[in-house]
């Protein structure tokens, strides 16, 4: 095997566990994009296992995909596009964010045989999805066709508690849920926090949290609110290479396109096959690898489908032998967090990225 993304299911479900008691109310599994690279099915299996209430994903495919597999759990697509199969939706009992009266408007068409499940989204200060200026004018009989199940929002700085942001928007949900309340809907399942939210706002609880990154083990900001291990978490990704080439080299020898680095002395290279095609971002220079108990860093450009690590002169290290691209960062190892760091990114995306040439293993982390 070239190189493998084992994920430890286990450290999902204690997540999941951990993030349950930290909010003591519902938990919406965030498993979109293929639940940021960890694999959909498996990840949505366990964080049900675990007591997840609930799964979230963006797209209607990827709720489909999960009902397809047997998954009867509630689910909710929150980007669904005006003009999507509505009717499949709603047959498949997958509930539908509505963010316009566009939307709720088709979503209410489609609702023929059976009443759509509707959770109408607000802007509480994101810009992204969400009512606002039409917030006013919604009125009950806009919502008669369907049953609301949930009405939520998006904290935009969650990660920076501090921030007078956060209160604002908080006001805000509650101020615009209280028009949903005088429609007098019963149950309607109130959500507003995301991981961030979830491991320092409690005050945004409500009735559902909405855990991503935190389930898959990593810290939703490490410079603002620590580590994985601080937060008490568990990384449930950890990316691993077999070394494709080890060869002696003198000191001067370029390595790479463009010859941007050559070597600084006589040293051992190793050559990973992995590259951006892989997820490895391209940028990502100061980064490198775990091997033998060392960190061996990167030497010249990460090309599509390989990069150079200098594993030192007095390595051992042979052809083959396996690497730990990132880990847990429990034995030295980089981690997410550092691979984020290096290409001016952060954890979400180093993991989401990982692409679709390397296998998801589902088994516990090796070193
Ligand atoms: C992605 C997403 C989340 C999860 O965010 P994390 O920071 O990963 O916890 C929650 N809610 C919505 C609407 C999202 O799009």
């Amino acid at each position: 095997m070239r190189a493998e993304a084992l994920i430890d299911l286990s450290a999902i479900k204690f997540n999941v566990q951990h993030l349950k008691k930290t909010s003591g109310t519902k938990l919406l599994a965030v498993v979109k994009a293929d639940a940021y690279g960890h694999g959909l099915i498996p990840v949505a299996q366990a964080a049900l296992a675990a007591g997840a209430d609930y799964l979230g994903v963006a797209l209607l495919e990827e709720a489909i995909t999960l009902r397809e597999a047997g998954i009867d759990a509630p689910i909710l697509a929150w980007l669904v596009q005006p003009g999507s199969d509505f009717a499949r939706a709603i047959d498949l009992d997958i509930e539908i964010a509505a963010a316009s009266l566009k939307a709720l408007q088709e979503i209410s068409d489609a609702s023929t045989s059976k009443k759509a499940r509707v959770h109408l989204e607000i802007d509480t200060g994101m810009s992204h999805g969400g009512f606002l200026s039409e917030w006013d004018q919604l009125t009950a009989a806009h919502c008669a066709a369907v049953d609301i199940i949930g009405v939520y929002s998006h904290f935009a700085r969650a990660d920076e508690p501090e921030e007078r942001q956060n209160q604002d928007q908080l006001e805000r949900f509650k101020a615009m849920v209280a028009k949903i309340e005088s429609f007098g809907f019963k149950n309607v399942i109130r959500h507003l926090s995301n991981s961030a939210a979830t491991l320092k706002n409690h005050s945004a609880a409500f009735d559902m949290v909405r855990t991503g990154i935190a389930m898959y083990g990593l810290s939703p900001d490490v410079t603002t609110l620590g580590s994985s291990t601080s937060l008490g978490l568990r990384p449930a990704m950890q990316l691993r290479a077999a070394l494709y080439l080890v060869k002696d080299v003198p000191a001067g020898t370029p390595v790479g396109y463009g010859a941007t680095e050559s070597t600084s002395a006589d040293t051992r290279l190793g050559v990973v096959a992995m590259g951006y095609a892989d997820g490895i971002p391209r940028i990502a220079h100061a980064s490198g690898v775990w091997i033998a108990g060392k960190r061996a860093p990167i030497v010249g450009r990460v090309s599509m489908d390989q990069f150079v690590v200098d594993l030192g002169a007095a390595s051992t290290v042979q052809s083959g032998d396996w690497v730990t691209v990132f880990g847990n960062g429990s034995h030295g190892e980089y981690t997410a967090d550092d691979w984020g760091a290096a290409s001016q990114s952060i954890n979400y995306e180093i993991v989401t990225r990982i692409g679709p040439r390397v296998p998801r293993i589902y088994a516990p982390h090796v070193y």
